[in-house]
């Protein structure tokens, strides 16, 4: 957890629901952190995801917060990042960058899966947003990996893994195993907190 990351500078922020974190987040938080040398990349756990939670149940906050600190302890150069949680109501990321801004850290990297590139304009202060980060778009299985027009921005060719937070939710429920594609101390979590059943 961090009130802010040790080096600023050289900063991913990695966004999401996280419902739960899976190895797709993972290597997705990792290939941003090596192919832009990034001294730390961000998790951040969105608190009230706005554009996501009219349409379906979302996990408590803290319960994705928890999963979210399990799955990258110990793992070099990923941080998870509270700021939102602690805000409360509807997470939007400008507010992040700006709170992040407070603390030193300038033009990070906005880390969003190829699903997303083309939503950003759709998010709160875009026209803010586009002028304090750089982003760069992480190759996803199902989604074309182009660059958001009007953005500065990259692309990042990703390993590709076909894992999303949906299926994880979908095979727990169903008691398929989901060993391999979620951190073995998240699975323990949600075993022992009965989530997704
Ligand atoms: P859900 O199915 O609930 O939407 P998700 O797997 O898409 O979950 P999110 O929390 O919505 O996970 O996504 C957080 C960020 O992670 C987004 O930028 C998303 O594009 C990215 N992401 C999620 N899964 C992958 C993956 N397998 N590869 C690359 N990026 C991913
Ligand atoms: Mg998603």
């Amino acid at each position: 957890m961090v009130a802010m990351p040790q080096q600023p500078g050289s900063v991913g922020i990695f966004g999401g629901t996280f419902d739960p974190l899976h190895l797709g987040h993972v290597a997705a938080a990792d290939r941003a952190r090596q192919s832009l040398g990034l001294t730390s990349v961000l998790i951040v756990v969105a608190n009230d995801p706005w554009q996501k939670s009219p349409g379906r149940m979302v996990s408590p906050a803290v319960e994705r917060l928890a999963m979210a600190k399990l799955g990258v302890e110990g793992h070099e150069g990923l941080e998870v990042c509270d700021f939102e949680v602690e805000r409360g109501g509807p997470s939007y990321t400008i507010d992040t960058v700006e709170q992040l801004g407070e603390g030193g850290v300038v033009l990070p990297w906005l880390v969003v899966g190829a699903d997303l590139a083309g939503t950003l304009d759709t998010w709160e202060r875009a026209d803010e947003l586009r002028r304090l980060v750089r982003v760069a778009v992480v190759s996803r299985p199902g989604s074309p990996l182009r660059l958001p027009r009007g953005w500065r921005s990259v692309a990042l060719e990703s390993d590709e893994l076909d894992i999303s937070s949906t299926s994880i939710r979908r095979d727990v429920a169903q008691g398929v195993s989901v060993s391999g594609r979620v951190p073995e101390a998240i699975i323990r979590h949600i075993d022992e907190h009965g989530l997704y059943a």
